[in-house]
């Protein structure tokens, strides 16, 4: 793919960039991150944390900036968003996600956040790549909603190219003509990427597809697909979601996924001869 010096493989086809947060390994094992759309209170928070905790999630997500379609919707609690998604983590031990959409709040949004997420909308917001390239925190960049996979791995070339190396893809569905789902889960992408890029890729079936239905065979077929790992929006209690409420999944739900989710990588393993 032309013009990409840092994000692609460059002949190396066994080069693959392992990101370590905490005691994750992001690109060597499978990673499931998991939490509400956005943090609403200390209590939702921190007993969404506990629940994802309990069900084996190995990070806590959670938005206190929401970039928002409409300007009258909940924006998110911003810096109270932040500090109760610190309780949450001190609590639990969960590593946390969480996004950034102004390149002025990058550097102290690092002191909150384990991993910065770059949203959908912010794909090609090039001023805020260039922010968090400059930082030391890994960046969970999503594909644009329109975006090819030439555009996005550019985007990630962005962060790669001001220093900090440590860029995860996240897949989180694309627009097309089906209105069945909120958006098309691009699967194919997974191991497209695989073949260009060394960048570890997760999958968002959330806002992939915006059914709480179909989350969970799209979390399992992005691990057959070969994905590094999931991102999964859960609410200990969905009827109260301020945010994205059709997608969210209640613990119990999510309980039973992560139980799959390890029959599957089982399954995967006897097949591949790994012990
Ligand atoms: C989110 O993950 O909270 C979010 C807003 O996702 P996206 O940018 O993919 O719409
Ligand atoms: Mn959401």
């Amino acid at each position: 793919m032309t013009n990409l010096k840092l994000a692609a493989l460059n002949g190396d086809k066994q080069r693959r960039t392992v990101i370590a947060v905490g005691h994750v390994k992001i690109g060597m094992d499978f990673v499931v991150i998991a939490g509400p759309c956005s943090v609403e209170s200390e209590e939702q928070t921190i007993r969404t944390a506990q629940k994802v905790k309990a069900a084996g999630a190995n990070m806590l997500r959670g938005g206190a900036f929401k970039p928002r379609t409409s300007p009258y919707d909940f924006q998110g609690l911003g810096l109270k968003g932040l500090k109760i998604l610190e309780k949450a983590k001190k609590e639990t031990g969960l590593p946390v996600v969480t996004e950034v959409t102004d390149p002025r709040d990058v550097s102290w949004v690092c002191e909150y956040a384990d991993v910065l997420q770059i949203g959908t909308r912010n794909m090609q917001n090039f001023s805020l790549l260039k922010e968090v390239g400059k930082v030391e925190k890994p960046v969970l960049l999503k594909r644009g909603m329109y975006s090819t996979l030439k555009e996005w791995l550019n985007c990630a070339e962005y962060i790669l190219a001001e220093g900090n190396p440590n860029v995860i893809l996240c897949e989180r569905g694309i627009r097309t003509f089906e209105t069945y789902t909120r958006n098309t889960l691009d699967l194919s992408i997974v191991p497209s990427v695989k073949e260009i890029s060394h960048l570890p890729i997760i999958v968002d079936p959330s806002h992939g597809t915006g059914r709480l239905s179909i989350i969970e065979p799209m979390s399992l077929a992005a691990m057959a697909a070969g994905a590094d790992g999931i991102i999964i929006e859960v609410h200990y209690n969905p009827s109260e979601a301020m945010c994205d409420k059709d997608q969210a999944m209640p613990p119990e739900m999510f309980a039973s996924l992560m139980r799959r989710l390890q029959a599957l990588r089982i399954h995967m393993n006897d097949v591949n001869g790994i012990h």
